[in-house]
C-alpha cells in the first residue's frame, strides 16, 4: 500500500489525494499511521464508536489545531482519523458511506 509520508493519506494510484504530489509517496509499513477518514464533530463520535467496537486502534486529531478550536468552538472542528496501515483496509470497510446517503435523499 502506498501512502504520502507528508499528508498520511493513502495514495492508491501513486499520487497523494491531498497534496497531489508524488514526491512523498512511500510504501506503508504496518506501524505507519494513515488517515482513514475525515469527519466533522458530530460524525466523529459515530466513527469513534465504530472503531472502538471493531477493536481498531486509532488516533483522532483536529485539523484546525487547539487554539483555533477554542476560538470558533468545537462544533466547527473537523477531525482526521488515523489508523495503523495494517488496520487500514479493515477500518475503511467499516466507514459509513455518506455520499450514498445523500443520493438516497434525491430519489424521494
Ligand atoms: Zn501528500
Amino acid at each position: 500500500m502506498k501512502i504520502c509520508s507528508k499528508c498520511k493519506f493513502v495514495a492508491e494510484n501513486g499520487v497523494c489525494p491531498m497534496c497531489e504530489r508524488t514526491k512523498f509517496i512511500t510504501e506503508a509499513k504496518d506501524d505507519d499511521l494513515v488517515i482513514v477518514t475525515t469527519a466533522d464533530y458530530v460524525t466523529s463520535a459515530l466513527i469513534e464508536d465504530i472503531l472502538k467496537e471493531a477493536d481498531i486502534r486509532f488516533m483522532k486529531k483536529g485539523t484546525l489545531g487547539g487554539a483555533i478550536t477554542l476560538y470558533v468552538g468545537e462544533f466547527t472542528e473537523t477531525y482526521n482519523f488515523y489508523v495503523f496501515a495494517s488496520d487500514y483496509e479493515k477500518a475503511l470497510e467499516l466507514m459509513p458511506n455518506f455520499d450514498i446517503n445523500e443520493e438516497d435523499f434525491d430519489e424521494n
